[in-house]
Order: C-alpha cells, then sequence, then structure tokens
C-alpha cells in the first residue's frame, strides 16, 4: 500500500467523507461507518485509467485543496484536508498511473465527466429558463456533467464506458455525440453496430435513472473482489491523517511486480 487516509468526496447532494487506500495498481474507496473502524462500499478503480485534474480552492463554498479522480466509467471531485496532503496525494496518484503506464498498460482515452453538484444551480444550465422544483427535478448530462432540465435532456446516447445502454445526455452533448459518431463512420467508412435503440427519443422518460445514488457501484474492473477486499483492508486500522508509505522523492521505487 503506498498511502490511506480520508478524503472528502464531493457527491450529488454533499460532500461525504471517503476512506481512501491507494495502492500501486489500484484506488480503492469507501464510506466509513461506525466510528472510523469499519468501512464498506468499497470502490476499486485500475490505476492506469485514472487522470487526475487539479481543482482551484473555492474559499465562497470553503471548498479547498480539491482535485478531480477522471475513469472512464466515473470521475469525482476530493479534496484534502491540507494543501500539503493535496500535494502528496496527487503526487502519489499521478507517480503510481506514470509507472503502470511505462510498464505497458494502456491508459484511457476517454474519461467520464464529472457531474456539477445539484446546488451548482437553481435553473438549467442550457435553457437557463426552467427553474428546479420538485416537478421539474435535476438531471446530469452523463455526457459534459451540466445539471439540466428534463426538457433539454430527452435524448439518450450510447456512452459505453459508462453503461450498456444508452444514458441520458443534454441536447447540445446529444448533437455533438451525433457528428462525432457519423465523422468517425464516414472516416472508417464502417458500420459502427446499427444502434437505432441508442439513438432513439425517450418518449416516457424513466424518472428512476437519474435518481441513483452517485456512490452505487458501476461496472468497475474488479481484480479483487470486494468481499476479499474488505477482509483485507479490515485489519487496518485508520486515521483521520493520511499515512504515506512511500517517499515520492525516491529516484526509483521497485514495488511495481509487473
Ligand atoms: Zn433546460
Ligand atoms: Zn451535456
Amino acid at each position: 500500500m503506498i498511502c490511506s487516509g480520508i478524503l472528502t468526496k464531493g457527491c450529488r447532494k454533499k460532500l461525504k467523507p471517503r476512506q481512501v487506500f491507494l495502492f500501486n495498481d489500484i484506488l480503492v474507496y469507501g464510506s466509513i461507518i461506525i466510528n472510523k473502524k469499519k468501512y464498506n462500499r468499497q470502490h476499486i478503480i485500475p490505476l492506469e485509467n485514472v487522470k487526475l485534474d487539479n481543482l482551484d480552492d473555492e474559499d465562497s463554498d470553503n471548498l479547498r485543496f480539491g482535485w478531480q479522480i477522471k475513469t472512464p466509467t466515473k470521475s469525482f471531485a476530493v479534496y484534502a484536508a491540507t494543501a500539503t496532503e493535496k500535494v502528496e496525494w496527487m503526487a502519489h496518484i499521478n507517480k503510481c498511473v506514470d509507472e503502470l503506464i511505462k510498464a505497458g498498460n494502456r491508459p484511457a482515452e476517454e474519461h467520464a465527466a464529472v457531474w456539477k453538484p445539484d446546488k451548482t444551480s437553481n435553473i438549467c444550465m442550457h435553457c437557463k429558463k426552467t427553474q428546479f422544483t420538485v416537478i421539474n427535478r435535476r438531471h446530469h448530462c452523463r455526457s459534459c456533467g451540466d445539471v439540466v432540465c428534463g426538457q433539454c435532456s430527452k435524448s439518450k446516447f450510447l456512452i459505453p464506458n459508462q453503461s450498456a445502454k444508452p444514458v441520458r445526455v443534454c441536447d447540445g452533448c446529444y448533437d455533438k455525440l451525433g457528428k462525432m459518431r457519423t465523422s468517425f463512420k464516414e472516416k472508417n467508412n464502417t458500420d459502427i453496430q446499427s444502434d437505432g435503440k441508442a439513438m432513439n427519443k425517450i418518449e416516457n422518460m424513466n424518472e428512476s435513472s437519474d435518481s441513483e445514488d452517485d456512490d452505487s457501484p458501476q461496472n468497475l474492473s474488479k481484480r479483487q473482489t470486494e468481499d476479499d477486499m474488505c477482509r483485507s483492508l479490515e485489519d487496518l486500522t485508520i486515521d483521520e491523517k493520511p499515512t504515506f508509505y512511500g517517499s515520492i522523492t525516491k529516484p526509483e521505487d521497485k514495488r511495481l511486480s509487473a
């Protein structure tokens, strides 16, 4: 293990503390229950797919020391307790990613959009008209992450990294993705899977599609089953402060077995 500690994760509605473990090739995070002694719902992210993006501090919201963790299936923001911890975490994660790529792993080409938190806007970010209410609910475009109204996100598009089924996208992204697909087809002169299904306008939008907890497990690849992971993590003690087991300043670190 390279480091472990608690990071605050930006979720759809609010920030939540998450216990995070960094290994050579995976990042594991889960919610903390029972006096920080046990945690559940572990999520495992293969690191070669990860890309980090810095976030500037937003003093107004007290959102500081944050960055984005982007993966093909899901992307989100996390916040460390101090500037130093942020630097350490980012450096350690980036180092692991770099070493995996150097060792021949292929980095992901596309990353999922980070969902803008619900409270970012009280009106649709696209039409700028619809006020969100109990009836006019917020939706998230799976392609750009914007908070949009139902009218502005009537379509679904197949984004294979995120789901086997077409997912909700805003009208702007729907057009853009459609054009990209067309030019891709023309360039390659092949018919990529006729997916009338994917392009269909959805008449009866199923509201439940958007209500899923953004922490629900997605199709993360599992090198270890979550049960195994929980068992092996159970023996670890958890501290507020992150523990960095390796020094990033070490010139050569032969922790990679591959
Ligand atoms: Zn709208
Ligand atoms: Zn969009």
